[in-house]
């Protein structure tokens, strides 16, 4: 069993896998928790490995502005520098660069010019610098560069798109990696079926080590894209792990669990207890609220977690309004739990062939936690 990548168990077409990278194995259905500068934000590696994290996520775009690459290479690469000595994805910076539609400059088959976010300075991404950046990181998955377009793009676009997301994936291929590191192409294509088939049959022949669904959650509504996301995994090839980038609410993770996808990330968890709130099987719950000044309760009965295991909700909701750092980290360590656990169970009932079955009822309470 030395795959990269191997279905362990199927249930309609979710599936539950193991990846296998040089800084070890992650089971799979994956929440990759964000760690966009080098951290999850308030949450340190021990904590993220008690909570359940088998894999994170690193951001090739923000670490290459500060501090650089370079800098993160010499001191030891960057599981070294941040602590963590668990399986990292670094994103290739696609994503931001389009993301930030206003400082985007030209684009051209060769890569994308763009004014960074730090200092507005001009800048360049290209298939070359997205592998030497991730070289230089030494991430355990490193991703193509692509382009990532919002909802409502017409399709000459999209489709100009998925031409040079192949492009830069084949100029990308061979270049140097880092040891044992693994690479990802993304696919584009947005709604559309025919460009979306296109982009993975283009992707898939030029043989990657594991394909992500790029340009979805960007927008649109959610049925469209769920239909979308069926159609996407069933290009990929059945031995290949998939990643949907960007989605991590409970009714989101699970859909796409649903649809045969592996591996997901989003900054979801961490940045709903920034605006006060947990995610709990019964809906959100925004502890600004008065309503929990006396209560007692922990934020989820029964959760494991460090803020569940010794906190009322009445005293998280005291840190919150405070604007006390503590509150904001407990808030943090519950969600991702919350979800780090949600995908867990997802996995078990996929094992147990039940999967269907269990995600209706999982649903039933976290509808309102979207
Ligand atoms: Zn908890």
């Amino acid at each position: 069993m030395n795959e990269t990548f191997s279905v362990i168990a199927r249930d309609g077409a979710a599936r539950a896998g193991v990846l296998r990278t040089a800084h070890g194995e992650v089971p799979t259905p994956a929440f990759m928790p964000v760690g966009t500068k080098g951290t999850v934000k308030s949450v340190d590696p021990d904590e993220l490995r008690a909570l359940g994290a088998g894999i994170v996520l690193g951001n090739a775009y923000h670490l290459h502005f500060r501090p650089g690459e370079e800098l993160i290479a010499e001191l030891g690469g960057l599981h070294a520098f941040m602590g963590w000595d668990g399986p990292i994805l670094t994103d290739s910076g696609g994503f931001q660069v389009f993301s930030l539609r206003d400082t985007l400059l030209e684009v051209d088959d060769d890569g994308v010019t763009f004014r960074s976010v730090y200092d507005g300075a001009p800048e360049r991404f290209t298939p070359e610098i997205a592998a030497r950046v991730q070289e230089r990181l030494g991430s355990d998955v490193a991703m193509c560069l692509d382009i990532c377009l919002p909802a409502g793009t017409d399709r000459s676009e999209l489709e100009e798109a998925v031409r040079r997301t192949t492009l830069w994936a084949q100029q990308q291929r061979d270049l140097p990696r880092a040891p044992g590191q693994l690479r990802f192409a993304i696919t584009q294509g947005g709604l559309d079926g025919e460009l979306r088939r296109r982009s993975s049959e283009e992707l898939v022949a030029l043989g990657f080590d594991g394909y992500a669904i790029g340009g979805l959650s960007v927008g649109e509504h959610r049925e469209p894209m769920f239909d979308a996301t069926t159609e996407a995994a069933a290009f990929l090839p059945e031995e290949k792990p998939r990643y949907f980038m960007g989605i991590g609410d409970p009714e989101g993770v699970l859909e796409v669990i649903s649809r045969g996808v592996d591996m997901f990330d989003c900054v979801l968890p961490t940045r709903t207890a920034r605006t006060g709130s947990a995610l709990t099987r019964e809906g959100r719950l925004n502890l600004r609220n008065a309503r929990f000044a006396r209560d007692q309760r922990p934020l989820e009965e029964g959760c494991p977690c460090p803020a569940c295991t010794r906190f009322s909700r009445a005293y998280v909701r005291h840190l919150v309004n405070q604007q006390e750092i503590l509150g904001l980290r407990l808030l943090s360590l519950h969600n991702l739990r919350f979800l780090l656990d949600l995908v867990a169970a997802a996995r078990r009932a996929i094992e147990r062939g039940e999967f269907l079955s269990w995600k209706e009822e999982a649903l039933e309470g976290a509808k309102g936690a979207m």
